[in-house]
This record gives C-alpha cells, structure tokens and sequence, in this order.
C-alpha cells in the first residue's frame, strides 16, 4: 500500500503483509492514501510528538523532487511558492487578511519530507496487526462509548443508515478513540507538502481546503492539528474529505469533527453512506477455505455470490448459513491455507474506500463485530511463521526467477504477479499452492 499518512492505524495497516493498494486517487484519495501498489515500501515510523527534524537525506523514492538538494530548494522558494497559491485562494473565498495571517509566518516542516519516503525493512504479519488494534480495552472502551453516546448513535443511525459499530470501530482503530492522534498543525504541513517533494499536486487541494475550512470557521486554526499528512479528529479527516462529507449534526453552525462528537460520528457515518454503504448488511464473514481449493479464485477481481462460493466448498465455520446468499463477495485468504479466510462483501470495499488497505478494513470489520458482541475468529493464525523483509523478499524474487519462475522485475513487492509464482512452486513440490509468502516459503525454496 502507499503511504499510510494518517495514524497508528494505518501505519501499522502499511506495514501488514497482506495489504494490497488500490488505485491513488480513487472514490477518495482522501486520507493521502499515497498509494503506489504495494504495502511494504511506504509505511513510516511513528512519529514522537516533538518530532526529530529533518534527516537532511534524500528519500528513498528515488523521485527527482525528493532529493535532498531539490528539498532544500524548494525550501528556500517556500514562501513564492505558498504566494502563487493566493489566486487559487482568492476564488475558493479565502481572504487576503487571512491567507496572508495564516502563511505569513509558516515554516516548512522537512521531517515530513522523511516521513513521506520512509521504507521499512521489516513488516507485521496479519495477525500481529489485528492482536495490537483488535483488544480486550479497545472492545470494552469501544462498548462505553457506544453506551455514553447511544441516543447520538441512535439518531445518526436513522439519518444515514450506517451500522453504529462500525462507526465506533473507524474512531477505536484511526485513534484509540481519540486518545492517539497526530499534533502537527494541518495547515503547515499541508503547505510543507504543496511546495516541497513529490505530491505537490495533491497536497495544494488540501492546503487550499485546509484555509478555506479555517475561513469559513468550522474549526479554529489552533485545534486543526493531525498527521503529518494533514488528517485530523478522531476519525481522521483529510481537509478535502471534511470538505464533501463534514456534517453539522449538534446544530451550533459549525462542522467540527474534532470536539463534537455528534459532528464527528454523523461525518463518519455520511462519509461511509456516500461511499455506498449497504444499510442492514454486514461487511464479510470468516470461512474455511479447503486445501483441493483453487486459490486464483482469491482476491478483489473474483467476486461472485456467497451460494456460489458455498459450492466450491468456501464455507462458514460450525456450518453456520449465510443470511444474503446472492450477496456477492470476494476471497481473502490473508495468511494462505494455514490461516482463516474471509469472504467480503460489499461494505468491506466501502471501508477500503476509507482508507485502502486490506488489514486495515478486516481490523475495522473484527473490532465491529467485537463491539456488537461477537466472537473472536474460529481458525487460528500461523504464528509461527515470520514474515519477509524486504530484503528476504527481493530474495525470495530471485530465487524464484534462478529457478524458472516469472516474478518479472524482482523489486522486493508480492504482488499478483509474484504470487502466481511461488503457487507454480508449490505446485512444482506438491504443496498446497495458497500464493503465501513466508519465511517458511523461502527456506522450501532454498532447499531446492
Ligand atoms: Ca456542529
């Protein structure tokens, strides 16, 4: 996946093995989802809340504009730069008086700049992802919030539509429920990312929405703070997604979904409707996927109704039904035969649209369930399997290509392509050809 810009929550989703991007710039690139394909390359460290400065390096992209000499440069035209924005400004309505205010005496903030090409070398399973954001405290904080704010839930319910667990699982998984949120102001590092490396484009949308959202005093200056990326609140707006989808629900005139907390699940909730949530419907189930299976079936592109799947085999555990059986729904086999499978439904990519990561929208899918009383996952995990670095991936590539196999450029990234590899390897040596990458793989694959 790309850049995960916002949270914990999504860090850590960049750093899951299985998460797959989806398009930059689909429904909503809202949350700065910089996505560019594969997950692994471009999570980022937490960031401490004094923030260490700029390491002075060049990224790792490998783009032009992230050089450490183009950065300076860059930094040293900040302010021509921040002024060739005021005419766009002007006719969003923005003030002279307020632009010149808000930009005079704004800085860029490089470390930012190490944050947008941060690459980790090693990568959280699954199941490690689920185990820190899906816990005990998360459900039983989750569960008080649903109660304190029942009458508020109740009501967004009617007026959207949206399943209020899932609203409560957004808010727990973004920000711990609020308590774990970005402190940089959003205007500044909107503007550090519109002058400076390389989503310029992108970035000026959400500096220009960020001042008009401060012009039209939805939310004051000094309480729109967030992520390096600009998102803020606790469910983690981008400026352009406060823009389409921030509602005022306490009726004070202002749209604030930082301190209101009516504002604030309404939003969420509207967010999620006009993404195409399907009222009454859940958002996937667990299943048992059987070893005769064939596993080019799974993923996004195979969709097709949950009866079709139950003739393949694909089914619920302890034989539960499905309730929506011409429902169509997609495989997700996270962590191959050896750990559970999902099948997802419609709502699932509606979360994905939230932010495009798959771990991402299992973890909000499970803490939902949680929340409403359910149960953890029946199937077990393999947790004794470790997951690649990236360097053991480029490996893993290579090997595979001396032995015959098209991976076609190893780049340390397990995408389709590099799947459809190693099942032609686990086919070769009689294994059951579930296209998962692991340490276990690669050592199957060394011994050959
Ligand atoms: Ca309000």
């Amino acid at each position: 996946m790309g850049i995960a810009t916002r949270t914990f929550a999504t860090i850590l989703a960049c750093a899951a093995g299985l998460v797959v991007a989806a398009a930059p710039a689909t429904a909503q690139e809202r949350r700065a989802d910089l996505v560019t394909g594969s997950i692994d390359t471009r999570a980022a460290p937490p960031v401490a809340p004094q923030g260490p400065v700029w390491s002075g390096e060049s990224g790792a992209s490998g783009d032009p504009s992230m050089t450490a000499a183009a950065i300076r440069a860059a930094a040293a035209n900040f302010h021509v730069c921040l002024e060739g924005l005021w005419p766009q400004a002007a006719r969003r309505g923005v003030s002279r008086r307020l632009f010149e205010s808000a930009t005079a005496s704004l800085t860029p903030d490089l470390r930012i700049m190490d944050l947008l090409d941060a690459q980790p070398e090693f990568t959280k399973a699954v199941w490690d992802y689920l185990d820190v954001l899906v816990t005990d405290a998360r459900i039983a904080k989750g569960r008080e919030l649903l109660a304190r704010y029942e009458r508020t839930f109740d009501a967004v319910e009617r007026a959207y539509g949206v399943d209020r667990y899932v609203i409560a699982a957004i808010w727990g998984v973004e920000t711990n429920y609020g308590t774990i949120s970005g402190q940089k102001p959003v205007l500044r590092s909107t503007a550090t990312l519109a002058c400076i490396g390389r989503r310029q484009n992108y970035f000026r949308a959400e500096f220009l929405d960020t001042l008009e959202i401060i012009q039209r005093g939805d939310i004051k200056p000094e309480k729109l703070v967030g992520s390096w990326a600009g998102a803020f609140g606790p469910t983690q707006f981008m400026p352009s997604a406060f823009k389409r989808y921030a509602v005022d629900f306490d009726g004070d005139g202002r749209r604030d979904v930082i301190d209101s907390v009516p504002d604030m699940i309404a939003s969420t909730a509207n967010n999620l409707k006009k993404d195409g949530w399907v009222q009454g419907a859940t958002w996937g189930y667990e299943v048992v996927v059987p070893a005769t299976f064939d596993f080019h079936l799974t993923g996004r592109d195979h969709a097709m109704s949950l009866r079709d799947w139950q003739r393949l085999g694909v089914a619920r555990p302890h034989g539960l039904a499905f309730p929506r059986p011409d429902d169509k729904a997609f495989l997700l086999v996270p962590a191959g035969i050896q750990g559970p499978g999902f099948l997802m439904l419609h709502n699932f990519r509606v979360i994905m649209r939230y932010n495009p990561a798959e771990a991402y929208a299992l973890a909000i899918g499970h803490l939902s369930d949680r929340l409403r009383g359910g149960a953890s996952f029946v199937q077990h995990w393999p947790r004794y399997e470790r997951v690649l670095t990236r360097a053991e991936r480029l490996q893993l590539q290579e090997e595979l290509a001396r032995r015959g196999f098209d991976v076609g450029e190893p780049d340390g990234r397990v995408g389709a392509r590099t799947r459809d590899a190693i099942r032609d390897f686990q086919a070769h040596i009689g294994r059951v050809p579930d296209g998962f990458a692991s340490a276990g793989l690669l050592e199957q694959l060394m011994a050959r």
